[in-house]
């Protein structure tokens, strides 16, 4: 298969694709459910297009997704997968089953994908950080994230989270078109409130996310909300800070009706105390959301940064005091399982070992 990939095209760029090979409208729509509902990445096996369109097709394009190129099972079922580029650049994206079926409701499989290869915002706690932004990942390669993994794994994927490497918001558009894609009623059918967008806290993406319609959940990587310890565990918060993240919220609720999550990692010392607890508090009386408290999961190839700051994840005690003192005052409280550790594959545990080993060696990225 040669020619441009139609892998990640929408229904309007198919249907004008196809029109340009002098297919019917409708054969489109054809096409776009064997991509996106049954998985089939092969212009040969779209059966219910003659043989000559099938040839026409296979001549001129191409459909690839990201291709599995290794697979790390942990003891609690979650698996970590490295996904390698057209280009040779590797990503990873995690499956996290559920650990059970909690009464009436069906059991959960969850992806975990990455938006960006590598990331530009640099906070202090996160593997991903050291590999700096790569690129963008396109809308195909978002999409070919779920694709792949749910053609692997065999049973049906439920949700979707944008938590693997990256930052969604600065990478918007493609982001939109692959859940424009994903939640279409002809194909997976899953709706926004099985999907999650979580951001580092870009404003006016917040906004635009919450004009698109698209309706999904937000979670905002939160983690303090004084400005001086914000700033130093997340860079990008010089530039937006709580005074401009805040209102851009706000208004994700209003116009959603969807109750935001403030994902809160708790290092000791550092944002754990009981006025931490009290503006966190406050928060969710100015914007209706829960709180998701994350542990701290120490990465092995920590930067100068994390060195300097000196980040521990709190103490047991503090960690329970914190939420006891949430939960006092009627805050929804869920504190994230660590899905994955034992095979790096819990939150902002993503990083390409191998380029890291490369900085490390090097002090240079690959
Ligand atoms: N860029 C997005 C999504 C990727 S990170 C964002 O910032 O939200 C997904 C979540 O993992 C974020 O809440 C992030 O703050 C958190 N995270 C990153 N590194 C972590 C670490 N070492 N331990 C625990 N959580 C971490």
């Amino acid at each position: 298969m040669t020619g441009e990939n139609l892998f990640g095209k929408s229904l309007d760029e198919l249907q004008k694709i196809l029109a340009e090979a002098g297919m019917e409208t409708y054969r489109a729509n054809q096409v776009f459910t064997w991509l996106y509902d049954k998985h089939i990445l092969d212009f040969n096996k779209m059966t219910n297009l003659s043989k000559a369109h099938r040839d026409a097709l296979a001549a001129r394009y191409r459909l690839r997704v990201p291709a599995i190129v290794s697979e790390q099972v942990s003891s609690d079922g979650t698996r970590k997968y490295l996904l390698a580029l057209e280009d040779g650049l590797k990503v990873e994206a995690v499956y996290i089953p559920s650990e059970r079926e909690s009464a009436g409701e069906p059991k959960r499989r969850t992806i975990c994908v990455s938006t960006q290869v590598g990331c530009p915002l640099d906070c202090a706690f996160c593997a991903t950080a050291a590999m700096k932004l790569k690129r963008n990942l396109t809308a195909g390669e978002i999409l070919g994230q779920w694709t792949a993994l749910q053609k692997h794994v065999g049973q049906r994927i439920t949700n979707l989270v944008f938590m693997g490497m990256g930052e969604p918001l600065l990478n918007l558009d493609n982001v939109l078109r692959a859940m424009e894609i994903l939640t279409h009623d002809t194909t997976t059918g899953i709706g926004g409130r099985h999907i999650t967008v979580s951001t580092a806290g870009i404003p006016h993406e917040i906004q635009r996310l919450a004009d698109a319609g698209v309706n999904v959940k937000l979670a905002v990587s939160l983690h303090s909300l004084d400005d001086a310890v914000r700033s130093q565990l997340m860079p990008i918060n010089r530039k937006y800070n709580l005074a401009a993240l805040i209102p851009s919220m706000e208004y994700y609720y209003r116009k959603t009706k969807k109750r935001v999550t403030f994902e809160y990692v708790l290092f000791d010392n550092l944002n754990d105390s009981e006025r931490d607890a009290a503006r966190l508090v406050k928060l969710t009386r100015q914007i209706p959301g829960k709180v998701n408290i994350i542990p701290f999961h120490k990465i092995d190839h920590t930067s100068n940064k994390t060195r300097t700051m000196n980040l521990a994840p709190s103490t047991p005690e503090r960690f329970e005091a914190f939420i006891a003192r949430l939960r006092s005052d009627n805050v929804t409280v869920m504190v994230r399982n660590s899905s994955g550790v034992d095979i790096d594959a819990a939150c902002g545990q993503l990083a390409i070992r191998s380029s890291l080993r490369h900085i490390d060696n090097h002090g240079i990225v690959a």
